[in-house]
């Protein structure tokens, strides 16, 4: 029986590949319409023949790598636990201790272990392919070092978070879902809040801006949008890749516009400008807390859910898994599996309303800056960089995109 379903899982998961990869490459059609052709959103008017030859095949690379890696994940998840893996985790955690932390921070070691070394031909074939595309300047020794940085950062998140959750379930075996998500609301601000002064700082150098004189036009600029920031940071981000970017982040007094040195290097003044505005369209309108508002709403709805499609499983399946009860650490796949198909589930929703928030930004710089011409150079600057697609595959666009479409945003602004 266990096998049975391990082999249905495995081949609807090759099957879903071949699919993905012929939709990918044979059928999408990626090309600008024939109205837009030889404008400004036509990427052969700013990328040579070899950019635009390259572009396409690493676009399509790294979208089969990301329809891949999700249900990938599914499948690990899945597979743990039917073969009562997971079961023996629980137990050898059981075997070492009696205090519940100390055999969650074990369980979960062996989890989070095994699915990184499972995850890791993935990861390390998209950072080889990275590289082989010119996108990526690390070293493996320095992408290595990032890989276990993530992996502690996020055993340690999982760490609070798991054993909290199943000390919830045990307490309250109805209602965990409603008392998780309300301990999960101060906790997400929390990690909002420390994101930028604690997490961002173990991966790279922040300080603030070099060029003197840019900070003091970009702090000018801010002040005329009322946002009270003392500095804009630079981040060196050039010792890692070739893309170029730049983000706002944090909560509160730790909320910061930030800039890839790279986006320094690349653009000119007037297009770093532009994505200044862009950034401080964001904050003005407030983004980041509709983002959690939204999120917040969304995981009540999804732990509900998660609680219901949990209990039925369990009680259907438990046995044949050595998953004693729902309270059993050992369910843990079972929850990560439920919670991150609702999560691709509701990914184009989610895109999509940051795809809105994202064009509200841009409309912001445009009425800003009043600069069109260094609104379009600075999104065809980042389309060359980063090898990217300005008219990407339907699908790829509402489950990968939290931008418009490069084609999009050329286009409102040359309308
Ligand atoms: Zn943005």
């Amino acid at each position: 029986m266990i096998r049975k379903w391990a082999f249905r899982a495995i081949v609807l998961y090759l099957l879903f590949g071949i699919a993905m990869y012929a939709y990918l490459f044979f059928f999408a059609n990626t090309a600008v319409p024939e109205a837009l052709r030889g404008t400004a959103v036509d990427p052969a008017t700013f990328l040579n023949g070899r950019e635009l030859m390259l572009s396409e095949d690493y676009s399509r690379i790294r979208n089969l790598l990301f329809f891949l890696a999700t249900p990938y994940e599914w499948l690990f998840y899945f597979l743990i636990l039917i073969f009562g893996v997971s079961a023996t985790f629980e137990r050898w955690a059981n075997h070492t201790s009696k205090f519940y932390v100390i055999r969650s921070a074990i369980y979960l070691f062996w989890l989070s272990l095994t699915s990184f070394i499972i995850m890791f031909p993935l990861s390390y074939l998209s950072f080889t392919i990275s590289k082989s595309y010119q996108i990526s300047t690390q070293t493996f020794s320095g992408w290595m070092k990032d890989k276990l940085i993530d992996f502690w950062v996020s055993y340690g998140t999982m760490f609070v978070v798991i054993t909290v959750l199943y000390f919830l379930i045990k307490k309250f075996p109805k209602r965990w879902w409603l008392a998780a998500w309300g301990l999960m609301i101060p906790f997400s601000i929390f990690m909002m809040f420390i994101q930028p002064v604690v997490i961002d700082p173990l991966y790279n150098d922040f300080y603030p801006l070099k060029d003197k004189e840019l900070e003091a036009k970009i702090l000018e600029m801010a002040d005329k949008a009322n946002i009270p920031a003392e500095h804009v940071y630079e981040v060196d981000m050039s010792t890692k890749t070739n893309s170029l970017n730049a983000y706002v982040n944090g909560i509160g007094s730790n909320s910061r516009i930030v800039l890839w040195d790279t986006t320094l290097e690349r653009l000119s003044e007037e297009e770093i400008l532009f994505i200044m505005a862009h950034e401080m369209g964001h904050y003005v309108e407030k983004h980041i807390y509709i983002g959690m508002a939204g999120y917040i709403l969304l995981s009540l709805v999804g732990l509900w859910l998660t609680a219901k499609l949990m209990e039925r499983w369990l009680a259907r399946r438990g046995k044949e898994w050595k998953v004693e009860k729902m309270s059993s650490l050992s369910s843990l796949p079972a929850f990560l599996l439920i919670t991150s198909v609702l999560l691709f589930a509701a990914s184009p929703l989610t895109n999509m309303v940051s795809r809105y928030q994202e064009s509200r930004a841009d409309t912001y710089a445009i009425e800003m800056t009043q600069d069109k011409e260094a609104g379009i150079e600075s999104f065809q600057s980042l389309t060359k960089a980063g090898l990217s697609q300005v008219n990407p595959p339907y699908l790829v666009k509402i489950f990968r995109y939290g931008h418009p479409t490069m084609l999009e945003r050329i286009k409102k602004i040359k309308d």
